[in-house]
């Protein structure tokens, strides 16, 4: 008989590992605690406009093709690649930095500034690429039965890599460049992981081959939440049913396995095998009532950083407006030593935007544009209260209007805005941190909350906050290593 699994949360990691599962035999339910599925990868739609709510562009697009591929499907959207990858404006300079992937034509932006540019990239990306390609399959897309199994296989990593564990990014970076430019250009990648390049290890730089030279960024035709449509999709010809506003909230156990979960109207949720897709951390703790991750515990925990995102429907276009754009103060040292813990921070802030309707015209009426804004700011356990919200988004609204030349506020006809108390209440995001546990080095690999439970053999765990980590690919890698564990775990059942 067919084993059923029950998959609480349908984020990418949930409906990755749902589409594996059924492809392979096995009876797949999934439960969502909000009516659309998507988690973080998600997507508004209001005022006539379109908005993509977290992720704006993807790398290891092989990642995603491996998966339609071990799912014998070919993938429900279509990528584009970003090339630029990004633009970066700095406070105070008309100038503005597109982050090409032809190494000539990005070296030509810092002549003025940066002697031998693409000589100190090339050596830079040496030592980037090195790294991705001694780490990548060893360490990120394996699973780590034991502590032991993962220190032995940390052995076999090349001992000429141990210094970057002993740096941070952006020390790495300031050893090969020497303009401040070159320095916080480079070193922004560190963002994309929740922290900052202060607080990220010099291991991360392999994240620069990840953008400029293995495969880079994309995007995806039609916005990124085509992603979810599309496997939704998949899901429903394997007649997977997607149980919506249900979410588990307590659990029932027997014999040493999980019996059933049961969600807020008390309903029983049963399967013979459940698979987590609530952040790792949090759930066990939450909900599992594990000491462990007790509040206490998860407190003492390194989370990333919060988002302040909002969503902007214009009734102009914006033609002088990229569709990738890092906005930079002129403090980054300051500035990126703060964001994190202090409030204060938020005076001169940096931030993303992204113009959806750049290149998908269907995401705004006709001569309007549509506008993501992404600012870091403290989660939950540095800043509780949020009544400021409005203030701090004008105050970047202004900067924004004062860069690009065009004061934006009396075109504003649609405006949303998700504080980490949004995010935290949306999602169950522990602090409302953006893309959960950090990978600081006590909480990665096998250090990192597991992806199978610690009491209950018919319990796992996919996303963010188990192996290998946060961002799309790695919730794509995730589905993988996990779907592994159930396999194997259904195989002794029989
Ligand atoms: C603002 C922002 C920008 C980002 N930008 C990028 C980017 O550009 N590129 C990139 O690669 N990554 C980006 N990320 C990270 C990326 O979005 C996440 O790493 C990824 O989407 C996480 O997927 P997941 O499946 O692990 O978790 P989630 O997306 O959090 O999914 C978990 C699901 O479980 C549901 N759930 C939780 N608890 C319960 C419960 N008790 N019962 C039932 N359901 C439950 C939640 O509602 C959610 O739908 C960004 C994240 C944010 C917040």
């Amino acid at each position: 008989m067919k084993k059923k699994v029950l998959i609480a949360g349908a984020g990418l990691g949930g409906l990755a590992t749902g589409l594996r599962l059924a492809k392979k035999g096995f009876d797949v339910e999934m439960v969502e605690k909000n009516s659309q599925a998507g988690g973080r990868l998600n997507q508004i739609k209001k005022d006539g406009f379109t908005f993509d709510t977290g992720p704006s562009f993807f790398s290891m697009s092989y990642e995603f093709e491996d998966f339609a591929k071990d799912c014998n499907i070919r993938l429900p959207f279509e990528y584009i690649e970003l090339d630029p990858l990004y633009t970066v404006n700095f406070s105070g300079s008309p100038k503005t930095y597109f982050l090409y992937k032809d190494i000539d034509k990005l070296a030509e932006q810092f002549t003025d500034i940066e002697p031998n540019f693409k000589e100190k990239f090339e050596r830079y990306m040496k030592k980037s690429g090195a790294l991705f390609h001694d780490t990548v399959d060893l360490v990120i897309k394996n699973n780590f039965d034991s502590l032991a199994a993962y220190v032995i296989t940390l052995m076999q990593v090349n001992p000429a890599h141990l210094p970057v564990l002993f740096k941070s990014f952006y020390a790495h970076v300031k050893a090969h460049f020497s303009s401040q430019e070159a320095r916080q250009i480079i070193s922004l990648v560190a963002f994309f992981l929740g922290r900052t390049p202060f607080d990220t290890m010099a291991i991360y730089s392999l994240l620069s081959y990840t953008e400029f030279k293995h495969d880079g960024y994309y995007n995806v035709k039609g916005g990124m939440y085509k992603i979810v449509e599309g496997l939704v999709h998949e899901l429903q010809k394997e007649n997977v049913n997607i149980r919506y506003n249900t979410e588990v909230v307590d659990f029932v156990e027997k014999d040493g396995k999980l019996d059933y979960f049961l969600d807020q109207n008390n309903q029983k949720l049963k399967a013979d095998i459940y698979l987590v897709n609530a952040d790792a951390a949090w759930f066990r703790g939450k909900i599992f009532n594990r000491e462990k991750y007790s509040e206490k515990r998860l407190a003492k925990m390194s989370w990333t950083m919060g988002y302040l995102t909002f969503y902007i429907g214009l009734k102009c276009k914006l033609p002088q407006v990229n569709h990738h754009n890092y906005f930079l103060g002129n403090n980054f040292e300051e500035y990126a030593k703060n964001v994190m813990k202090h409030p204060d921070s938020l005076q001169k802030p940096y931030y993303y935007v992204n113009v959806l309707s750049k290149y998908n015209s269907d995401c705004a009426p006709d001569g309007c544009e549509s506008l993501f804004f992404v600012c870091p700011v403290p989660n939950l356990y540095f800043k509780e209260n949020w009544d400021d919200k409005e203030e701090i988004t004008n105050s970047i609204i202004s900067d924004f209007s004062k860069r690009i030349g065009k004061d934006i506020f009396p075109e504003i006809i649609s405006k949303t805005i998700y504080t980490p108390i949004e995010w935290r209440d949306q999602f169950n995001l522990n602090y409302g941190s953006g893309l959960g546990l950090s990978h600081t080095m006590s909480q990665i690999g096998a250090l990192r909350p597991a992806n199978f439970d610690e009491k209950y053999s018919n319990v796992f765990y996919v996303g963010a906050s188990t192996a290998p980590g946060a961002g799309l690919p790695m919730a794509i890698i995730s589905s993988k290593l996990v779907t592994k564990r159930i396999e194997k775990y259904a195989l002794k059942q029989k």
